[in-house]
């Protein structure tokens, strides 16, 4: 998908803020939902999205929505540092197929790294994480919240 297009109310992330699919929440509130990645580049790799919204990347989020996201973005990263003591948070956010997006409503990836953790992860693949890792990494983030 590139840049231009609609936003599909069935991707991936839509029906997690819908609750019809599980995720391993951190953190929430009126504006923005962070849980984690499942298929994670790294432990502790949390995703953080914009709660109602239809921008499929950030060119066309709103500035007010994407304000609170950044500041979603920068809670969650705090936190983490907190919780999983990392040498350095990772940031990034892909916009159109061609830099590797997959799932096209907008967000923000949060990625803990350690000196000498070797090469990130692979993006989206592999396999599946276990979703009780997950839920347990989650609420250790999710505790250093402020
Ligand atoms: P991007 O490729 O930048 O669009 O990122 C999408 C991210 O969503 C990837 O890092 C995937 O691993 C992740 N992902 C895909 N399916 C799920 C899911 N069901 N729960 C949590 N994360 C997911």
């Amino acid at each position: 998908m590139s840049l231009d297009g609609v936003y599909d109310h069935d991707n991936i992330f839509a029906k997690i803020l819908r609750g019809e699919i599980p995720s391993a929440r951190v953190f929430e509130d009126d504006h923005v939902y962070a849980f984690m990645d499942a298929f994670p580049q790294s432990r502790g790799h949390t995703l953080v999205i914009p709660k109602h919204s239809q921008a499929r990347n950030m060119l066309e989020e709103e500035p007010e929505t994407l304000s609170h996201l950044i500041l979603g973005v920068q809670r969650v990263a705090r936190a983490m540092r907190s919780a999983l003591n990392p040498d350095g948070v990772m940031v990034f956010q892909l916009n159109g197929a061609p830099t590797g997006q997959t799932v096209f409503h907008l967000h923000f990836h949060v990625i803990p790294r350690w000196e000498g953790d070797g090469p990130l992860g692979r993006h989206a693949g592999g396999a599946m994480a276990d979703m009780a890792e997950l839920k347990a990494l989650a609420e250790q983030i999710a505790a250093k919240i402020s």
